[in-house]
């Protein structure tokens, strides 16, 4: 069957855009299909950090040396060993080439960037200057001038199989395009509903507090495409989410350090500054709620400190509590009441808590930064929950060269997939910012070269 293109990359998020790159590169023609009107899927709207191990940007930094192998074991240790190895490692060994890859097409990191963006001190976020949209850009200009053609509001809606089982091209709405290989970079499921009760039902447990912040593309055509073909989905219920109070529709990474979580038995139950990566999941193991209890002192001097923390400033928690949607009361026991946690508990929390201000050491859980007494009536108390669908972990089951397994555990002749569409990298907890971009260009690079070399040799 005569072939319109060697290669044709579904997807022009971080991964697609990658794969599209390298592909062309590799001396493949190459199409992009993206179904929205717009280049960069939830890629564009993001941060833009890359995790990543031994990088030049993190010996500019002063990060004393950092190998993939060292970043392999945390990897490993964090999500207890169940995770994909195979996936783990390749992640690990390409993070730094990968990275270097990009920092030579222009994307700018610079040693300030570089900063301990999970559970480690070893500091492997790297963050861009112009966050995931100068990457995109960046991307989709290589792009452009490598000649990989790209269609736009072009959803695809089937892949051509040819007799041998050999992924041939795709289709959108009947029309169709045959290449020598596809790769699958539709990003992940956040913005489906039915998928994300299927996959991720732990994103469901907020209830109505729940929500997604990416891009309206994610809709999981990969794991449908993918299905529709044989391949197999991993990672299930697994993904991000943030921890929020539900003041507004934003993204929301840290808490303040003025705050004190405490659980329905009103007892403090983590560091307030513990990572996001891992905040989520200890909320969820404490029945999905916590409580943020502060006093009237801390809401008067409440002001943004970081981007994140946009919302906890006194006039918007003022406006919240006359709303009701932060309890007030005058004295703790009331709150409590409020709120509904064990009273007696949270008085004994806040009196221990308060002592350790005066000593100004958090003896229990080691928070960060300055500890604020919690004594000045009225006491404010409002519930949060891991609610904010960051991103998503569930997706189609690929090996070390990025092809896609069927159910036999063999790989599908001509099918490759990178990016949030993979579903066997991401373990229980995320490893870092950085964590799923990272890997997306890692894999999308990697799915670029495979597929070319596959498509190309197969040229008959
Ligand atoms: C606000 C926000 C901040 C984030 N910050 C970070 C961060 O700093 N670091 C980090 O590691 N992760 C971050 N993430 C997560 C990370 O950005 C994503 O996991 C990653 O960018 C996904 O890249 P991707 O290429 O796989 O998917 P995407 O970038 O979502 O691209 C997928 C593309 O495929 C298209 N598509 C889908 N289906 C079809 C179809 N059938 N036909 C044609 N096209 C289709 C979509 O429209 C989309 O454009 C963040 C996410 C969000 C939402």
């Amino acid at each position: 069957m005569d072939r319109d293109y060697d290669v044709i990359v579904i997807g022009s998020g971080a991964a697609g855009l990658s794969a599209a790159i390298s592909a062309a590169d590799s001396g493949a023609s190459v199409l992009i299909c993206e179904s929205e009107q717009v280049v960069g899927g939830s890629s564009r709207l993001s941060g833009g950090h890359f995790y990543a191990a031994g990088t030049s940007v993190q010996k500019k930094a002063g990060v004393p040396d950092d190998t993939a192998d060292d970043m392999y074991e945390h990897y490993m240790t964090l999500n207890q060993w169940k995770v994909d190895p195979r996936i783990v490692r390749k992640y690990c060994d390409l993070s730094a080439p990968t990275f270097e890859w990009l920092v030579d097409l222009g994307v700018q990191f610079l040693p300030e960037g570089v900063y301990p963006s999970g559970v480690s001190s070893v500091p492997r976020g790297h963050q861009p200057g112009g966050g995931g949209q100068e990457v995109i850009n960046t991307l989709d200009g290589h792009r452009s001038h490598k000649n990989v053609d790209i269609v736009l509001d072009a959803r695809v809606t089937e892949l051509l199989v040819e007799r041998d089982n050999r992924i041939a091209g795709v289709s959108i709405n009947g029309d169709k395009a045959f290449s020598g290989a596809v790769v699958l970079a539709t990003g992940g499921f956040g913005a489906n509903q039915a998928l994300l009760d299927k996959y991720y039902p732990q994103s469901q447990a907020a209830g109505d507090w729940s929500w997604y912040i990416g891009a309206e593309g994610a809709r999981g055509d990969g794991i449908s495409l993918g299905e529709s073909v044989g391949a197999t989905v991993d990672g299930h219920d697994r993904g991000l989410l943030l921890v929020t109070p539900g003041f507004s529709q934003d993204l929301e990474v840290l808490f303040p350090s003025w705050l004190i979580l405490v659980n329905r038995r009103g007892r403090r139950f983590v560091s307030e500054s513990a990572p996001y990566t891992v905040l989520g999941g200890l909320i969820e193991a404490q029945g999905g709620s916590a409580y943020a209890i502060f006093d009237e002192t801390a809401r008067m001097n409440a002001s943004p400190n970081s981007a994140s923390q946009a919302y906890w400033v006194s006039d918007v928690l003022q406006k919240k509590a006359e709303e009701g949607f932060i309890k007030r009361a005058n004295d703790l026991e009331s709150l409590a009441e409020n709120i509904g946690i064990q009273a007696d508990a949270l008085a004994g929390t806040i009196d221990n808590y308060n002592r350790d201000s005066d000593l100004g050491f958090d003896s229990a859980f080691f928070k960060s930064g300055k500890l604020e007494k919690i004594q000045t009536p009225p006491y404010y108390g409002v519930e949060v929950r891991p609610a904010i669908i960051c991103w998503t972990g569930a997706g189609l089951r690929i090996d070390e060269k990025t092809n896609v397994i069927d159910r036999n555990e063999k790989p599908i002749a001509g099918l490759y997939a990178a990016g949030e569409t993979v579903g066997n990298l991401h373990g229980d907890r995320y490893v870092g910012g950085g964590g799923s971009f990272g890997p997306a260009i890692v894999f999308g690079k990697l799915a670029g070269e495979e597929a070319a070399l596959f498509a190309v040799s197969r040229n008959d």
